[in-house]
């Protein structure tokens, strides 16, 4: 029997090709003093974004970096206090979003926010600080942004690789919360929806990055798997990605994507509906085999040794782990998460 509590949330979405063009109306609601905030690499869509915002632009702030670092949180805070902006507008992928959310977490302002990546950062309530290479997260209404734009438009320049990558890292969010201890029939249809949106798109994207029609459905797969990630808790796949990322500087998106077929089949016989519905969403026999053919199909990398990953290491990640106990549908083993970290290491397809 089903038990289930669902929180509202309270984002204004604007989903569309062309929608950036209402930005203005849009951050009437937001202030009349904004500071709009990206990474150094989506200067040129900043400034675009602040064209078309006319006076009520107070500065562009493009210093955002992946994973927030403290200094870079410290430099955007008082850029936003020396203007005495009232809101901020991030346009551009996870980082450019986190950075508008430390802003926001120290000050209470207001975000729009304009994602141009699948992360899935503008449908949470999370952010994340490092400080000494250590990532701290949490979870703050302030930072959950008012108001998100989603324009297909906007994203025709994110390269094949990026874009493959983001994408299965928002695939991600709807595997784990497919099985999360938290999930709910509401979240499973959005996750499975999703998933299906994103195979489809991704292929697509991989042989044409300026397919719209398939950009389109791509953000529209991104929107519904930032809700799931910003809705339940996440379990193994995430714990072992966070891992690997911290300890040993892997890259965010691409560890994602190649431990997500093996943390599917870790769980399969404990969460049998989650994987039969991973397996319908892709159209596969198999969930987990659909989900690393996927990796192939997109030209993403399928072994951690690929990305930087010593053999070495995989026996620490197993350790820290275990060290940290938290919810995952199957328990946490030694030997098979010994097991499940080689077969990623290598590239082999998940154990059956
Ligand atoms: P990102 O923002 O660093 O962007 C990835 C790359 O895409 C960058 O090189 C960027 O310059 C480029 N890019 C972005 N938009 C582009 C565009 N329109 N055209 C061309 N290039 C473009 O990476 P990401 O994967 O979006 O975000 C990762 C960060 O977000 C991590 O720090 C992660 O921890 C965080 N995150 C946070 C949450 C949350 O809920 N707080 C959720 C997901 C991810």
């Amino acid at each position: 029997m089903q038990r289930f509590v669902i929180e509202p949330t309270l984002t204004r979405i604007v989903f569309g090709a062309g929608t950036f063009e209402s930005v203005g109306k849009e951050a009437g609601s937001i202030g009349t003093k904004l500071l709009v905030v990206s990474t150094p690499g989506q200067i040129l869509l900043a400034r675009r974004i602040a064209d078309r915002l006319g006076a009520s632009v107070a500065g562009i702030h493009a210093q955002a970096a992946m994973h927030v670092p403290i200094s870079v949180a410290a430099a955007g805070i008082t850029a936003a206090r020396d203007a005495a902006v009232d809101g901020l507008v991030a346009i551009g992928g996870g980082s450019a979003i986190g950075l508008a959310k430390a802003i926001a977490l120290e000050s209470g302002l207001p975000i729009l926010a304009i994602p141009t990546t699948y992360s899935g950062s503008e449908m949470t309530s999370v952010w994340g600080l490092t400080r000494d290479g250590e990532k701290r997260t949490g979870r703050d209404e302030r930072v959950r942004p008012v108001t998100v734009i989603y324009d297909p438009e906007l994203t025709t320049g994110l390269s094949a690789r990026t874009s493959a990558a983001s994408g299965v890292n928002a695939m991600a969010h709807c595997v784990e919360g497919l099985y999360s201890e938290t999930a709910n029939p509401l979240t499973s249809l959005m996750a499975e929806e999703a998933i299906r949106a994103l195979s489809a798109a991704l292929p697509a994207i991989a042989d044409d990055p300026s397919d719209i029609l398939a950009r389109s459905e791509a953000l529209y797969g991104a929107w519904l798997s930032g809700t799931v990630l910003g809705t339940v808790g996440m379990a193994l796949h995430h714990k072992l990605c966070h891992t690997l990322g911290g300890s040993f500087g892997l890259p965010h998106a691409e560890t994602h994507a190649i431990v997500l077929p093996h943390a599917l089949a870790y769980n399969r016989e404990a969460a049998p509906d989650a994987a039969a519905r991973v397996a319908r969403a892709l159209g596969a026999q198999d969930g987990p085999r659909g989900l690393f053919d996927l990796l192939g199909r997109i030209a993403l990398p399928c072994a951690l040794k690929d990305i930087g990953m010593p053999r070495s290491g995989l026996k620490r990640v197993v350790e820290l782990t275990l060290a940290n106990p938290y919810y995952n549908p199957a328990p946490l083993d030694e030997a098979r998460l010994a097991q499940l970290l080689d077969d990623a290491w290598a590239g082999r397809a998940p154990s059956t």
